[in-house]
């Protein structure tokens, strides 16, 4: 480790790798720590991406790919299934991950492309000087260190404290989070070729249960709630009694339990030296909760402006304000108009639901993704058409 990088990233998840790729391939100097010992353990993911989308950033590889899938089956409360299926979209659709390998593969290629990566290296804080960010203090192997850089990218997940550190404000309020459960389970017997995913209040309130295949006969069975609908039962407790009820034989090997920001974009991802990418900028899909690819688009743009900033010496928020630009013109977009819907969809009953959904048998979807099932959804709905009416 040097003492003095152009870049230096702080997380080594979708985000940070991209970024720190970005930059190096650009010819910057750029080192990135991760705090854990290894790279994409523990898993807090479903893991799905759509393909069309991954393919911008790396080329699939079957080492981290564990499931091709061919489309999804969405049911509502009381049972009617909404299929999704290639042959329909006549398109491609999604792979679901093994985040451990993937991240890492990523990691491995901002390596490649000249980043130094720290792992077991966590920030412990910002140096500051004249109301800039010049570096990072950080703790390796029990050992403190001060590491001196030109720009700093804060992509240190949903737990973010780099944004704080920074004075931006990141704060999430319980009902702006996703509180997520998830069982890795063997035997659940389903369809390898569908993503599954279940609406209702009974079961997920202001949220839904997902079933994500990962090959042989293993799949990825979870759920998100909003943070406010966590009261004595939690998330963990509405899965068990899914799984209990769907799945009574089937095994869970791995368990894992995290936080989606479903908030929308936040007032300011920038600060004099500093940009913030990922879950710790809060682009995840408010209604989907996805955040891979927004979080891998959003490093490459931070990369990108870090060379811009870095190559014209100036690393002030009005230059670094390309980056808040750019993001927000692309998938800032994006998530502004799921923001829309997800308020929407979160005031529905059950039984509203259940009217959406038969509303929806028969009709042929032009396209793959959750957002356009929900859009589609709204559109058959004249009501909800002009709730939304600022999306179409
Ligand atoms: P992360 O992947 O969280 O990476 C941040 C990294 O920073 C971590 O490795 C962390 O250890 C490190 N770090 C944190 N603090 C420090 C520090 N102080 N010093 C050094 N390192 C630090 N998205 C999808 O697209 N598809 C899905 O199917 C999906 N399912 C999900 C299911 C669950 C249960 C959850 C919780 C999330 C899901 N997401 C999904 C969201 C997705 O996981 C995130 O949006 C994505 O990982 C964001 O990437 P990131 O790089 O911003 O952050």
């Amino acid at each position: 480790m040097k003492d003095h990088y152009d870049v230096i990233v702080v997380g080594a998840g979708p985000a940070g790798s991209i970024a720190a790729k970005t930059a190096a391939m650009k010819g910057l100097s750029v080192l990135m720590i991760e705090k854990r010992q290894e790279i994409g353990d523990p898993v807090r993911c479903a893991e799905g991406v759509s393909k069309v989308w991954l393919r911008k950033h790396i080329e699939p590889d079957h080492r981290w790919i564990c499931a091709d899938v061919k489309g999804s089956r969405i049911f509502s409360p009381d049972g009617t299934m909404i299929e999704m299926a290639e042959e329909i979209a006549g398109g491609e659709v999604g792979y679901v991950l093994e985040r451990k390998i993937f991240d890492r593969a990523l990691a491995y290629e901002s390596a490649k492309a000249g980043a130094e990566v720290m792992v077991k290296t966590r920030a412990t804080g910002l140096l500051t000087e004249n109301g800039f960010v010049r570096g990072v203090r950080l703790m390796h192997l029990g050992e403190e260190k001060e590491v001196r850089s030109r720009l700093v990218i804060g992509a240190d997940g949903v737990e973010s404290k780099v944004g704080r550190w920074a004075g931006i404000d990141t704060s999430i309020k319980p009902a702006d989070l996703e509180t997520c459960a998830q069982f890795l389970m063997s035997g659940t017997g389903i369809d390898q070729d569908y993503c599954y995913f279940y609406l209702g209040n009974e079961i997920a309130p202001c949220g839904y249960i997902w079933i994500f295949p990962k090959g042989e006969d293993l799949a990825n069975v979870g759920i998100g709630i909003l943070g406010n609908k966590s009261g004595k039962k939690h998330a963990v407790d509405y899965l068990k009694d899914f799984v209990g009820q769907k799945f009574p034989d089937a095994k869970i090997l791995e368990i894992d339990v995290g936080g989606v920001p479903v908030s929308g974009s936040i007032e300011r991802t920038i600060a004099n030296g500093l940009m913030l990418v990922g879950d710790a900028a809060r682009q995840s899909d408010p209604i989907t909760g996805g955040g891979i690819i927004n979080a891998m688009e959003a490093g490459k743009i931070a990369g990108e402006v870090a060379y811009e900033a870095i190559s014209r010496n100036d690393v002030s928020t009005s230059m670094l304000e390309l980056y808040e630009k750019r993001w927000r013109q692309t998938i800032g977009m994006e998530i502004d108009n799921s923001l829309i819907v997800k308020d929407a969809f979160i005031s529905f009953t059950d039984k509203e639901i259940n009217s959406l959904a038969h509303s929806l048998e028969g009709v042929n979807f032009s396209s793959m993704s959750l957002i356009d099932l929900l859009y589609a959804l709204f559109k058959a709905n004249k009501k909800l058409l002009w709730d939304l009416r600022v999306l179409f």
